[in-house]
């Protein structure tokens, strides 16, 4: 829930420069679908990692690929999903870096 006029500001902000980044830059949305994380194979935003991020990011969300793929099939992409599935696999060092 919005708290204020200034965080509607900062989140359009936010939104506009995630817009901005993908016309500026060359959207590399064939390769990003490759690595991308999510079994939900439906969603328009597929490979379109700045509108993936503004999309759940305006819903106190996280994207699919910070989940652990047993956490990713749940399909709650809250803050506090993420945050029990990171402490719950943290021990098991399933966010190893390429
Ligand atoms: S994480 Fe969310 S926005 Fe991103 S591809 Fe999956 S369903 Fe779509």
């Amino acid at each position: 829930m919005l708290q204020s006029l200034k965080e509607i500001k900062i989140l359009m902000l936010q939104v506009l420069f995630d817009f901005l980044g993908c016309i500026i830059m060359d959207c590399k949305k064939e390769e990003n679908k490759k690595n991308c994380a999510c079994t939900y194979e439906h969603c328009s935003r597929k490979g379109i990692c700045c509108e993936c991020i503004a999309f759940h990011r305006a819903r106190d969300e996280m994207p699919a690929c910070y989940f652990t793929p047993d956490g990713e099939k749940e399909y709650d992409r809250s803050i506090a999903a993420f945050i029990k599935n990171y402490q719950d696999n943290k021990a098991n060092r399933l966010y190893k870096k390429k």
